[in-house]
């Protein structure tokens, strides 16, 4: 195998790294990056004393890559080389090379707030921009300066504008490294498709039938449309007259496949079969899948946005960059010529595509980074003023401070709170933080945990569908309970105590329709959770463990907690409408999403009042994960509303009071919304 063209360099990294606090090193992807620099710096000494880091901004990557450097180096994995993500730590004393989302280093750095135990901190796919490495650039920026002589950072790319990067950090140098690219002959479709699945159909079967040998990639925006190539590419490889082509794999690839099904795509390819791999954009600089020689491009990706104004959330099929179609395409030419089909006009890609991705950070909801930020308590550090690559605006800032003093975490100068401190500790979002806070003091922590764990399963718990479909949950037959009126989060505790009930029995689940894999991590994830409390409560902080269980059948404690939580994410019902309001800078007509299990009562009403784990749009906007609460717990936090100063929290001095509206709505003329949404 030819030898990767990061190590044709070793020597000039070293050189350029040991002269330098800060490198930025531009190579194409598959060039080694992610592989191969932990393993120069570990030869050139630089694990003698402290570790290597190397951040993912994808779980799975940071899992695949380590799992390949072990391999290499001929260790086993979690011992020499490890990796760390949310709720997986496979490392131990032993390990000297560290793969970690950059979530997780993050987290490291609010108990080791100068990241002591590295000696080189590798920023990998920093090209991804997304939201946390973004916050870990301008942490590095202060780090470099703080421990001048024994901290070196890397940061890789395989697109980005490395110049930017460098004027970011004062001009470093930057490595190129050029790479092997055989020419790409691209090709475009004269109109675009009404579906991009057929189109991808018609393009792969259209290869594997006229073109030579070599793998297939063809790029889909999520679970369902993989899901669903993959079973009509099967069917019509499978109806191809015999012996007219030669065999053919179908491989999926995406983020919630497990890793056994995961690392098929690096297996070496078996002579005279073309693989046929259906991917996410993980495949685009992620994960670097050898052989392929056909790129299908269907020029599209799912991304999360977020809107300040409103809180929403909307899962949007957008078009790509042209700097992401480019990429696409170059893995068709890594090791002969190849072909991209992309299956959009010429003009869509010039005229319409952006010229680069817009950053993750001008994209999502800040609340968890601003706690993030403001529980580091460093005085040179000001939130408004932080010192980002590219900074998000001040209305998305603004609305993470608000959330941020309605769940208590922040006070009303904006200064971080004894709570706000103890929410950051936890590893899960702010609003979830704060509902374990206040369960401890209800006295439901242990349901609250159990909450907690099942909203942080990855992916949907439920046998047969991915999250987007969820709308089908319940249509599943089964015999789970359904939260007895009150909404999703009490179902989710149900099930998961039924499961307890059973002895966490894997048949329960299987006869129950719930993925066996999943509820195994939630149950790892909840142990630890529940850990990281009962951690919290020996240290300095007033954590009291409470070891109750049991509670009324309203559940009352826990939707109290929850109400605290999602303080920020409340709604009322509109009289007369079903539909609700939201409270909050803006008031917004929702729904409940059909795939709750929330039901209006005997005289068809739902509940007055209701928290939401997310507000999202698809064909209109809806509050997913919905919990009933009472009015009474309300009150305070519209008062809370109504006395906040959007300008003292901003550490601002104009103390006009830039009140909150929460009393008005406009109410469409379209009768449609006012329709009951459940049955
Ligand atoms: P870059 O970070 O520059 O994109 P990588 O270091 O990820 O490059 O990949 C270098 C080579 O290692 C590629 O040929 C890739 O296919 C291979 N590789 C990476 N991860 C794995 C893995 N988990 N199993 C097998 N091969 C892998």
């Amino acid at each position: 195998m030819a030898i990767l063209p990061i190590l044709q360099f070793e020597e000039k990294i070293v050189e350029i790294v040991e002269k330098n606090p800060v490198v930025v090193i531009i190579g194409e992807t598959g060039s080694g990056k992610s592989t191969q620099l932990s393993q120069i710096l570990h030869r050139r000494g630089y694990t003698k004393s402290r570790c290597i880091a190397i951040t993912q901004p994808r779980r799975v990557a940071a899992v695949s890559v380590s799992r390949r450097v072990a391999q290499e180096l001929g260790v086993r994995l979690g011992e020499e080389v490890g990796y760390a993500i949310r709720f997986e730590d496979r490392t131990s004393e032993k390990t000297i090379i560290k793969y970690l989302t950059d979530g997780v280093l993050l987290r490291e750095s609010l108990s080791d707030p100068e990241l002591r135990q590295y000696s080189v901190i590798i920023l990998d796919e920093a090209h991804e921009r997304s939201l946390n490495t973004d916050i870990l650039l301008g942490l590095m920026k202060r780090l470099i300066k703080l421990r001048q002589s024994n901290l070196k950072v890397l940061i890789t790319s395989a697109t980005l504008d490395g110049e930017k990067v460098s004027r970011f950090f004062s001009n470093c140098p930057i490595l190129n490294v050029p790479g092997k690219l055989y020419p790409v002959e691209i090709q475009h479709i004269p109109e675009t498709p009404k579906s991009y699945v057929e189109a991808s159909l018609k393009a792969a079967i259209d290869i594997h039938v006229r073109e030579p040998e070599g793998d297939v990639l063809i790029f889909m925006t999520g679970q369902d449309d993989i899901e669903k190539l993959v079973s009509r590419l099967e069917e019509r490889i499978q109806n191809l007259e015999e012996g007219s082509c030669m065999d053919a794999v179908i491989l999926p690839l995406h983020g919630s496949l497990p890793p056994e099904l995961q690392i098929r795509v690096f297996s070496p390819p078996s002579p005279n079969c073309r693989r046929f791999i259906v991917a996410t954009n993980i495949a685009e600089t992620s994960l670097t899948v050898d052989g392929v020689v056909y790129v299908i491009d269907s020029g599209f990706v799912k991304q999360r946005q977020y809107n300040p104004s409103t809180g929403m959330y909307s899962l949007d099929v957008v078009q790509i960059s042209k700097v992401q179609a480019n990429q696409r395409a170059g893995r068709a030419g890594r090791t002969r010529p190849g072909k991209c089909y992309r299956l959009y006009p010429s003009m869509v890609y010039h005229d319409i595509f952006l010229d680069a991705t817009v950053p993750e950070i001008q994209r999502s909801s800040l609340a968890g980074s601003v706690l993030y930020l403001k529980s580091l308590d460093l005085p040179d550090i000001d939130i408004l003023n932080f010192d980002f690559l590219d900074p998000p605006s001040s209305e998305s800032l603004e609305d993470a401070l608000k959330q941020l003093y309605i769940i208590d975490a922040i006070d009303e100068d904006g200064s971080i709170t004894n709570l706000g401190r103890t929410m950051a500790e936890l590893p899960l979002e702010p609003s979830l933080s704060r509902t374990l806070l206040e369960a401890n003091e209800c006295g439901c922590l242990s349901q609250a945990l159990t909450v907690a764990a099942m909203l942080s399963a990855e992916t949907s718990l439920l046998l047969g569908q991915s999250k987007s479909n969820d709308k089908k949950r319940k249509q599943v037959p089964s015999n789970l309970p359904n939260g007895s009126g009150w909404g999703d989060h009490i179902q989710l505790l149900q099930i998961y105590e039924l499961w307890h009930q059973t002895d966490y029995n894997i048949d329960w689940c299987k006869e129950n329709n719930l993925k066996v894999r999943g509820m195994m991590f939630v149950k790892d994830v909840r142990k630890q959770l529940s850990q990281i409390m009962q951690k919290m409560a020996k240290g300095s902080l007033d954590v009291k463990i409470s070891k109750r269980w049991k509670e009324g059948p309203d559940y009352r404690a826990l939707r109290k907690a929850l109400c605290s939580g999602y303080a920020n994410q409340l709604a009322e019902r509109m009289i007369r409408h079903n539909g609700f309001r939201t409270f909050g800078f803006k008031s917004q007509l929702v729904q409940v999403h059909p795939s709750s299990v929330l039901t209006a009562d005997e005289d068809g009403m739902l509940p007055n009042y209701v928290v939401y784990h997310e507000l999202i749009v698809t064909t209109r906007p809806y509050m997913r994960n919905v919990c009933a609460i009472e009015m009474q717990w309300v009150r305070p936090i519209l008062a809370k509303l109504d006395n906040m100063n959007v300008s003292k929290l901003s550490g601002g001095t104009n103390q006009s009071n830039e009140k909150i509206q929460v009393a008005t709505v406009d109410l469409p003329k379209d009768a449609d919304i006012a329709k009951p949404s459940i049955d």
